[in-house]
């Protein structure tokens, strides 16, 4: 059907949302392809509602190529499920929870492993039944702390999810493999830039699992790269470890008056004042600094812990809560810190911490982790807890040890990557989709069983997938738009023509009207904008605006029997006699949509 802009519900915006950050964001609530109702949580017009349709076509397509099946389930649903696996606590603040009138709880789910897993443990009980994967595309609910950029991290957002079921690991391995394949194809075929990346497993639980990042500096996820081909989100980057080091011969440690030396600038300041190297100069890299911490754990609880690191480092909270997930981590105030006797602002050292302050079980001292970069036989200059004091030649491994090991430490360009294939680059994305080998955590915690060959019940291994499906359009639009406004890939389109007719001549409209009608009739998508008393000038700015990757302009030109093609994302123009305008869009269309 022709869709004409004169009765197409749509008003454009001439002004940009206040809490607009990104291009995407505001180009498509300007241009009516989304409306906010609440913080991270938006309306679909008919434009946006349109291209939404187009990208879950072919996200259905490429999941049914891959064998699996659709299904749909609710997006309310009741707590037991997720109680059993521990997610009903783990998921912490951004679970949206209610009640209903008899007082029963209930979420809005953030994601369905649970619910999969029931259904095939209802219906399926034998090793025959398997391998299987189903899938659904489905709105779901994450109270998120920092909802942005629109559709890019809603609270509300639609998400392609599916879940594989098999007997052995082998079965899991060809699986994932699958649905990989299946990602592969379709951000390909969505225009997307993308690079797989390992990832951390966080609240899902789980061995192994990738994400599909689309780079962009206004990502929210750090990446890294080496050039001999690792590549993983910055928080699943584990460091590459030292050798010990041989510590014998090393001097005793000493502790050294180090006056108004609470930050390790001003510590190595005053060590190379006071207690200068023979060698070379103090530097950063040279002391242990103890950050405290306060975890917050899902159950309400709260913990500080020191993690020690080299000081020429900083803490990065993001892969430290990669590391501890779903425990949420902030720095510990001075309120907190205070309450803790032993803690020496700015002189905290290993001595009262961990292990080395006792153990047992009437051990009083918090947890102690160190940066795996603190190995044995390595020698420190570190907090002798007592204000105005530090220790010089503390030794790993001889004079202090710790609870654990703990990837807290940020990365940064040109640190080794860990499989020794070079130096890490680091790079921004957006995350579009993740692949998860989860393995046998929810089939435990669920009782998914069948019986193999032998008549023997085995717990089923799992695998989850899931696609930002609304995340994945504001991607495309933030990949392909520019200073006028949307441009829109031929497949993804609303429509794949424009067709503007401006001036005030009947004939004209008339015109434009006829072409529109003939380009519908041959399967082309046209919206129309046949608007009168509209300026010239209006139009061309609202096409601009809109993105349809292809505007026909029919105006004064026709006078002399010329139409004017625009393809919208080079700015390129060519005049072509009026009778020929039907062909000419026509094959473009089919050109672009075969391409
Ligand atoms: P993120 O790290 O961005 O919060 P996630 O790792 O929590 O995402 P998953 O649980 O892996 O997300 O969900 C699968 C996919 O759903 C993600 O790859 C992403 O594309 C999409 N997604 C997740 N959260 C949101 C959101 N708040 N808004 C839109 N899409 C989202
Ligand atoms: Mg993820």
């Amino acid at each position: 059907m022709l869709m004409r802009m004169s009765t197409l519900f749509l008003r454009t915006l001439r002004d940009d949302p206040v809490d607009a950050e990104l291009p995407s964001h505001r180009l498509l609530v300007r241009a009516g392809y989304i409306r906010r109702a609440a913080p991270g949580i938006y309306t679909w017009l008919p434009l946006g509602l349109r291209v939404l349709g187009k990208i879950e076509a072919v996200v259905r397509e490429e999941m049914v190529a891959a064998g699996a099946q659709e299904v749909h389930f609710p997006a309310l649903l009741p707590r037991e499920p997720y109680e059993a696996t521990g997610r009903w606590t783990d998921y912490g603040p951004n679970l949206f929870t209610l009640k209903d009138r008899r007082e029963n709880d209930y979420l809005l789910a953030p994601t369905h492993e649970e619910m999969f897993t029931l259904l095939v443990k209802d219906l399926y009980s034998s090793y025959k039944d398997l391998p299987l994967t189903l899938f659904q595309i489905q709105t779901k609910y994450r109270d998120e702390a920092r909802p942005r950029a629109g559709l890019l991290r809603g609270r509300e957002f639609i998400m392609k999810d599916a879940y594989s079921f098999d007997v052995d690991d082998a079965g899991l391995e060809r699986s994932y493999r699958t649905q990989r394949d299946a990602y592969e194809r379709i951000f390909t075929r969505l225009g997307l830039e993308y690079v797989i990346v390992a990832a951390t497993s966080g609240a899902m639980g789980g061995s192994r699992s990738e994400e599909f990042l689309f780079p962009t500096p206004s990502g929210e996820d750090t990446f890294v790269r080496s050039p001999g081909g690792y590549a993983a989100n910055v928080e699943a980057v584990r460091t590459a470890v030292p050798e010990p080091v041989d510590a014998t011969g090393l001097p005793p440690a000493e502790v050294r008056d180090t006056p108004d030396s609470t930050t390790i600038e001003t510590l190595v300041a005053q060590a190379n004042a006071l207690y200068p190297r023979p060698d070379r100069p103090w530097t950063a890299a040279d002391t242990l600094k103890n950050v405290v911490l306060s975890l917050a754990h899902p159950d309400g609880t709260e913990e500080l812990v020191v993690v020690g690191l080299p000081g020429d480092r900083e803490v990065d909270l993001k892969r430290l809560e990669g590391a501890l997930e779903p425990i949420v981590v902030a720095p510990a105030t001075d309120e907190q810190i205070a309450r803790r006797p032993e803690l020496v602002k700015g002189y905290i050292g290993p001595a009262v911490l961990g292990p080395n302050a006792g153990d047992g079980e009437d051990r009083t001292s918090l947890r102690y982790l160190l940066d795996p970069r603190v190995v044995p036989g390595t020698s420190w200059i570190t907090g002798a807890d007592a204000e105005g004091t530090h220790v010089f030649g503390l030794v790993a491994g001889r004079d202090f040890t710790a609870d654990g090991t703990i990837e807290a430490a940020e990365v940064r360009p040109g640190d080794p990557a860990p499989d020794g294939s070079g130096p890490l680059e680091l790079a921004r994305g957006i995350e579009i989709g993740h692949v998860f080998a989860l393995g046998r955590k929810y089939a435990d915690a669920l009782g998914l069983k069948v019986l193999d060959e032998n008549g023997k019940a085995v717990t089923v291994t799992m695998g989850s997938y899931g696609v930002g499906v609304s995340r994945a359009l504001a991607a495309v639009a933030e990949a392909t738009c520019d200073d006028l406004g949307l441009a829109w890939p031929m497949g993804l389109a609303p429509f794949h023509v424009h067709v503007l007719a401006t001036g005030k001549d009947p004939q004209v409209f008339a015109e434009a009207e006829r072409i529109g009608t003939e380009l519908t009739a041959q399967g082309v998508e046209v919206l129309l904008d046949d608007r009168p008393r509209m300026s010239a000038g209006v139009k061309f700015a609202d096409s601009e605006l809109l993105g349809m990757p292809l505007v026909l302009v029919v105006g004064r030109g026709l006078t002399e029997g010329k139409v004017e093609l625009r393809d919208r994302a080079t700015g390129e123009r060519r005049e072509l006699p009026v009778g020929d305008a039907v062909a000419a869009v026509g094959e473009a269309v089919r050109t672009a949509l075969a391409g």
